[in-house]
């Protein structure tokens, strides 16, 4: 008997399906839940989501959010999601350059303390997607101009 999961980012729903196991960044530590897992709500620290369904694993970046887990069905509300399949590697490297460069300026002018925490997360989003790819992509990577 499976579990069904699936894990929606606010602007999209990233993966649903039936699956044998899900392994989640809980607050906790790394978690596992089998289907008929006790019901429980857990915060999701930046890390790694995967999914795997007989010997088929799929590998998703999450950027925080909660994880609902019920004995049927396991709901991650990420504020980010992607699969590493679909990280576009070019786009993660502007996206890096560019919330590091506006945090040395924000530093410099001593800026708000909202908008350093903005650049802050996103560094961090852009830090997790490149490491993804590189952890659990073979051989090419996505984005324009590497083709
Ligand atoms: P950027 O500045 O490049 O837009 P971001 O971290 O601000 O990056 P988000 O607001 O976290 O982007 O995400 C917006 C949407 O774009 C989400 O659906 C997210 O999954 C997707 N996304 C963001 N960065 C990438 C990427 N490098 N590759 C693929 N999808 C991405």
């Amino acid at each position: 008997m499976p579990i069904r999961c699936e894990i929606v980012s606010q602007d999209r729903k990233v993966f649903e399906g039936d699956v044998d196991i899900v392994t989640l960044p809980g607050a906790e530590g790394e978690m596992g839940i089998l289907p008929r897992h006790a019901p429980l709500l857990t915060t999701l620290k930046y890390g790694i989501v995967k999914v795997r369904t007989n010997n088929k694993e799929e590998i998703f970046t999450v950027a925080g959010g909660v994880a609902e887990i019920q004995p049927e069905i396991v709901t991650i509300l990420a504020d980010a999601a992607e699969n590493v399949q679909e990280i576009d590697v070019n786009r993660a490297e502007t996206a890096r350059k560019r919330a590091e460069e506006a945090l040395a300026q924000t530093k410099q002018d001593g800026g708000d303390l909202d908008s350093y925490l903005a650049l802050e997360a996103a560094l961090r989003r852009s830090n997790l997607r490149l490491d993804a790819a590189k952890r659990f992509r073979s051989g090419r990577r996505s984005g324009q101009g590497e083709e």
